[in-house]
């Protein structure tokens, strides 16, 4: 029998809990950005210097290409080649025919993180990778029951990730620009994935949970693999409460698995104040979003690319389902229910989109729904955010004010592992910098006479 959550959530930890991103308030930034010309849009080489977040990053789809190869080796995994070029082509591909082709890779990657050195090279080098092109802030996901085994117990699992991530942060913020507070520093959180479906060859642990719950329905024991991690997640921090282990995340096939199969889980991680977010309308449409924010509390959305689109509304019940979309973009939107953009992703698993200027992103904007940009699996993928921003910033004409705005998203909708008035100053020295970082760009670019732009509308908000 559980205890009552008065006794079970130690006040030490109260104000480190993640609920407290959505908490209301006024915008913390209304500075005048001095530029010359606030219409152009940003290249590669000044968005690389902006301070990004990437809030939607699979550390198994993120591995070095190199790492994988060196862990493979020395841990006798077979991979299908054994040179980068190889795997480039064979498996991490430009494009992909389906979605079961995009997620072959993971195959690979689980197999060679199944131990603590594994766990935090692949965590420490992906905070690196990051820091290298600006990216300050990441929420770093990853389902622990794929690694877990009777020699990898959960506490080692995500204490192993979290060391990895802890040291690349104090290396980067060792730097003396960031000690001084001319740059902001680098902050991470980790998120915990469940599944909506799995099978007893996606791991040890899940060969045996099925075993184990042999004469139960699949559903029912997918909903309890859920509440399990749930409930590890939230014991691992009432003894690890330094630990930044920031949200649950739901992830996997969407269609024919629905959320509310796994509302106990979230139940428990909402009653804990942690971050919900769920994959949804990623292969399924505005139903399946609703769902995860009425009955699993998403506070924001992995993908949600098919939210918009009427014709993906498949309960018979909505009779209108133009009407049922207006009114779930209005619930969305006044929330701040944030959508994870990941555009590279979404155009190697979805044959249907033909283009990235076709990508539903473009109607997002244009409906005010806050949004920010995520890579989704670095490798799998193969891009970055710099490459992620350059090639929306190209596609939909976005202008460096309104790339403010949208970098600020990540920041503002972060389950940031810190009490409020933290967050807040945090996002204050973010959207400093970047104006900073842009005003230096301009004067680099032998920029006109600066006008001080002060309007309301520019403030780097919502
Ligand atoms: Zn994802």
């Amino acid at each position: 029998m559980e205890r009552p959550l008065r006794e079970r959530v130690p006040p030490k930890n109260a104000s480190r809990r993640p609920g407290l991103a959505v908490a209301p308030g006024p915008e913390p930034s209304q500075t005048g950005l001095m530029i010359t010309d606030p219409g152009f849009t940003p290249g590669p080489e000044l968005i690389r210097k902006l301070p990004k977040t990437d809030l939607h990053l699979h550390l198994d789809g993120s591995l070095r290409l190199s790492t994988l190869l060196e862990l493979a080796r020395e841990r006798k995994v077979e991979l299908p080649s054994w040179t980068e070029e190889g795997l480039l082509e064979l498996v991490f591909k430009e494009s992909y025919r389906s979605l079961p082709e995009y997620l072959e890779g993971f195959r690979f990657t689980t197999a060679v993180l199944q131990d603590k050195e594994a766990m935090e090279r692949t965590a420490y080098e992906l905070a690196l990778d990051n820091q290298a092109e600006g990216v300050r802030y990441i929420e770093v996901r990853f389902a622990p029951q794929l690694h877990i085994h009777t020699d990898f117990t959960a506490q080692e699992v995500l204490l192993s990730v979290d060391r990895g991530l802890r040291r690349a942060m104090e290396e980067c913020n060792a730097r003396p620009a960031v000690r001084e507070g001319r740059e902001p520093p680098f902050r991470y959180g980790i998120i915990v994935c469940a599944l909506r479906f799995f099978t007893a060859g996606f791991s040890s642990l899940f060969r045996h949970f099925i075993l184990a719950h042999k004469f139960s329905e699949p559903q029912r024991v997918f909903a309890l693999a859920s509440l399990e991690l749930a409930r590890m997640t939230t014991a691992f921090l009432e003894e690890h409460p330094e630990v930044p282990i920031v949200g649950i995340d739901l992830a996997g096939k969407e269609k024919g698995y629905p959320a509310r199969d796994h509302w106990e889980a979230f139940q428990h991680a909402h009653q804990r104040f942690l971050g919900k977010t769920v994959h949804a309308g990623e292969a399924y449409g505005p139903e399946s979003i609703f769902q995860a924010i009425t009955e699993l509390h998403a506070d924001r959305i992995g993908h949600g690319t098919w939210l918009l689109d009427p014709s993906k509304v498949t309960n018979p019940e909505i009779l209108d389902p133009e009407a049922y979309v207006q009114n779930l973009v209005r619930f969305i939107a006044d929330r701040r229910i944030t959508m994870e953009i990941c555009l590279t992703s979404n155009l190697q698993t979805s044959p249907t989109i033909p283009s990235l200027e076709a990508h539903p992103f473009k109607k997002m904007l244009d409906n005010k729904l806050s949004t920010t940009f995520c890579t989704d699996n670095r490798l799998v993928s193969r891009t970055t955010v710099t490459q992620e921003i350059s090639k929306a910033v190209k596609a939909f004409g976005i202008d460096v004010r309104r790339l403010r705005n949208l970098l600020v998203y990540g920041f503002k909708r972060s389950f940031f592992p810190g009490p409020y008035t933290e967050k807040r100053a945090y996002v204050r020295q973010v959207i400093d910098y970047f104006d900073q970082v842009v005003e230096e760009y301009e004067e680099g670019r032998g920029g006109k006479k600066k006008q001080k732009n002060t309007g309301r509308d520019q403030g780097g908000s919502k």
